[in-house]
């Protein structure tokens, strides 16, 4: 999406704004199948909670893709989407029983991830397949909130209480058709993922009715320039050969799944802001934004990274700012970057906005949430309203005092 276009887009529907270019997306989705076209049965299900409007969601049905699901409202998301509830997993963590019951009706794939609710859905229901969700204790790389593999993490099933799952399935008679793992976001090194694997697959071999083995996702894509990205090339074509060479041991055909959040739809998005007031204090340069963490809070949360550039002036001479927001505490976007000077007014873009971003919005400071535009086919279509005083309002109860 060039600079044009985008500032078209925030004359047209306000700033802040939202924009995602479905083409961008369609082109990593076609990636990663093209990485891996060496698997018979390969399905990728898309982690919605990356991104979650409904619209986008249709993009992916319309790519032939699966949903990967975390709350029953995003099944229903889903469901509403168009998906059929087969092409759904859930694969949430720290779920009630009930919640996990009341999407296993919805005839969606049921991802168990501790051995208590295991026990007791295997009770009540043991003729509904489940997957279970192993940790395999990898450590993935990245930051240490959004690795999940590690010892001390909530996620996932230990690998060394296989023993006591096999257990569980005896005594229930209930059907494990799937073998899953997520080690967390941030996957930099394919040896790691293989090691993974290769527990993963351990696990397989423990089971006789495994349909699917569910690789997770921790695809890293870059956020800068020279930034490390997974290699998914590299990775479809060793990840791929050792999954063909297992089902021929294993003795049937598995499908291989896997469930992308960022790598899918990171990258295909721009969050746009307008400068507010430029501020020069003793020691920098701020630039103040119509927006905040209430928006975008990656920065604040994870230290993420994302690249701002002047959409209004790129060709400007290059100073360095720090980026704040408007929310009334600290709330800095990113510190001494080297933009093209910046005025009052200017439009700032920034890069990765795709991924984490709109879903991780709220209303704090009572402001209300940016618009979201999908632009497909070279059609820009607005996929969600910004929102009023009314969304302000709705579920309070204003009472007499
Ligand atoms: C969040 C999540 C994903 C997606 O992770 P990304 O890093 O965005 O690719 C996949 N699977 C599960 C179970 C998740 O919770």
């Amino acid at each position: 999406m060039d600079r044009n276009l985008l500032l078209s887009l925030v004359e047209k529907y306000d700033s802040p704004l939202y924009v995602y270019d479905a083409s961008k997306i369609e082109k990593q989705y076609k990636r990663i199948t093209n990485a891996f076209s060496s698997v018979k049965s390969l399905k990728i299900n898309y982690a919605v909670k990356a991104l979650s409007n409904v619209s986008v969601l249709k993009l992916f049905k319309k790519l032939n893709s699966g949903i990967d699901t975390v709350s029953i409202q995003e099944v229903h998301l889903g469901l509403k989407a168009g998906f059929d509830p087969k092409d759904i997993i859930f694969t949430p963590n720290g779920v009630s029983l009930q919640e996990i019951e009341n999407v296993a009706k919805l005839g969606v794939n049921i991802n168990i991830d501790n051995l208590s609710i295991l026990e007791q859905f295997g009770q009540k229901y043991p003729n509904i397949p489940v997957c279970i969700r192993i940790n395999p204790h990898v450590m993935a790389g990245g930051h240490h909130k959004i690795s999940v593999g590690h010892i001390d993490s909530k996620f996932g099933i230990s690998i060394y209480q296989v023993p006591h799952i096999k257990r569980v399935v005896e005594n229930t008679g209930m059907h494990i058709n799937g073998i899953h793992m997520h080690t967390g976001s941030d996957i930099l090194d394919i040896d790691t993922f293989l090691r993974a694997t290769e527990i993963l697959l351990d696990t397989v071999k423990e089971f006789e009715t495994i349909d699917f083995v569910d690789f997770g996702s921790g695809f890293k894509v870059p956020y800068k320039e020279n930034d490390i990205e997974t290699n998914i090339e590299e990775l479809g074509e060793r990840l791929g050969k050792r999954f063909n060479d297992f089902c021929a041991e294993y003795g049937r055909e598995l499908t291989l799944m896997f469930e992308p959040g960022k790598f899918l739809v990171s990258e295909s998005g721009k969050f746009l802001a307008e400068v507010n007031v430029i501020k020069q204090t003793t020691s920098t340069v701020f630039a103040g934004i119509d927006s905040g963490f209430n928006h975008l809070i990656r920065p604040m949360m994870y230290e993420s990274y994302h690249h701002i550039s002047n959409i209004s002036n790129p060709t400007g001479r290059e100073r360095y700012y720090t980026v704040v927001g408007y929310i009334c505490e600290t709330d800095t976007f990113g510190s001494n970057r080297k933009i093209s000077e910046v005025t009052e007014g200017d439009i700032l873009c920034f890069d990765n906005a795709g991924a984490y971003c709109y879903s991780m919005a709220s209303n704090y400071n009572s402001r209300y949430r940016p618009a979201e535009v999908l632009v497909y086919k070279g059609k820009d279509y607005l996929i969600r309203e910004r929102e009023t005083f009314d969304d302000i309002l709705r579920n309070q109860v204003d009472i007499d005092l």
